[in-house]
């Protein structure tokens, strides 16, 4: 069992992150804000992904003037993601926004990120206090030589310091670091120190497959560790990915479930049946179905049996055949032909049951 950390609870919107809060799952729209529809479209396919809070970036004022539309027709929490400029900034915090996302190391005017903070709190909007190793202050590099995670750690304790100074709270902490021992650490000191929740990623991660192992191992240690409240897993893909690869890990952790759970077996000398393509098949028709149940499909009887008494549904492969189990119990063999619309026909009459 994940012993999670004790933190104190931050709201953007509707959503709880930290304290008896679920771990929240988020990413980021990669289109262009302004371009309102087609951000629109994304936040819409990201929810139905399973997308809890979505951050858009707002680089320019053109992107700032369409919060507004993009906050009224959204079904989740909208962050804004702002660097360098406290001017676009206070034009998102005008949108309706429930939470904006700051670096302070790339402000870095004290005065201008407190004014932020005064009409943030007036607002109810909560703040991402992100610290990133590439825009580590000057003072930090100095000291350490390079951004490692006690420079990041201390960073962020800096400016958690700074903002709980200034009265305000509702803010959550972001340490991200590309390279993954770095991310851990920072995050690992920092969460000793405070019960401040926790923004965990491995940022710029790669693309799909790679950034997908890398992150899998990075916030998997964190998670184990009982860090993090919420989590982006950030890939160079399809957003949708992000949301259903953080689904696959904290699924694997037992921290969340979403979706229908496929257990499959890598396959041998054994088999006697296209396991592969009936995987695939299954995999596509239940894609979106959220029912919370495990389905085994094994190639043969070695684990099939032990498997399938696990599983709440299964098929146990054999010679161009299979025994298709519920509930542990065998209801009926079926050929290798009707194997998958005899499993999906069995899920659709536990989807009615449930
Ligand atoms: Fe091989 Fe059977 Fe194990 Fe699949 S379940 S890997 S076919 S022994």
């Amino acid at each position: 069992m994940i012993k999670r950390r004790k933190t104190r609870p931050v709201y953007v919107g509707n959503v709880k992150i930290g304290d008896d809060a679920p771990i929240i799952v988020q990413s980021m729209t990669d289109t262009k804000t302004h371009d309102i529809e087609k951000t629109l479209n994304q936040i819409k396919r990201l929810y139905d992904a399973g997308c809890e809070i979505v951050r858009v970036a707002a680089p320019t004022e053109k992107d700032a003037y369409a919060l507004s539309d993009i906050v009224k027709n959204s079904p989740i929490p909208v962050i804004a993601d702002i660097h360098f400029s406290p001017r676009i900034a206070f034009m998102a915090l005008e949108s309706g926004i429930k939470g904006i996302r700051l670096n302070p190391g790339n402000i870095n005017d004290k005065g201008k990120i407190k004014e932020i903070l005064q009409e943030c709190k007036k607002k109810n909007i909560a703040v991402r206090l992100g610290v990133n190793s590439g825009s580590l202050e000057e003072r930090l590099l100095e000291k350490y030589g390079y951004p490692t995670g006690e420079a990041l750690a201390e960073s962020a304790l800096y400016w958690s310091e700074f903002f709980e100074s200034v009265g305000f709270t509702n803010f959550k902490v972001s340490i991200k670091g590309s390279d993954v021992l770095q991310n851990i650490e920072a995050n690992r000191i920092f969460a000793e120190k405070t019960d401040i929740p926790l923004h965990i990623g491995i940022t710029e991660a790669g693309p799909a497959g790679k950034g997908s192992v890398k992150s899998a191992v990075g916030l998997g240690i964190l998670l184990y560790m009982g860090i993090g409240d919420t989590v982006r897993v950030s890939l160079t893909a399809d957003p949708v990915e992000e949301v259903k690869v953080a689904y696959q890990i904290l699924q694997s952790l037992g921290l969340r479930r979403r979706g229908i759970e496929i257990i499959s077996c890598p396959t041998c000398g054994r088999i006697e049946v296209n396991l592969p393509e009936i995987v695939k098949k299954v995999e596509e028709k239940l894609e979106g179905e959220n029912l919370p149940i495990k389905v085994a499909i094994m190639g043969c009887v070695v684990n099939a049996i032990g498997e399938a008494r696990e599983a709440d549904i299964g098929l146990a492969c054999g010679n161009r055949s299979a025994i298709l189990f519920k509930h542990g119990q065998p209801v009926k063999r079926v050929s290798e032909d009707e194997m998958v619309d005899q499993l999906l026909y069995e899920i659709q009459k536990m989807k009615e049951e449930n």
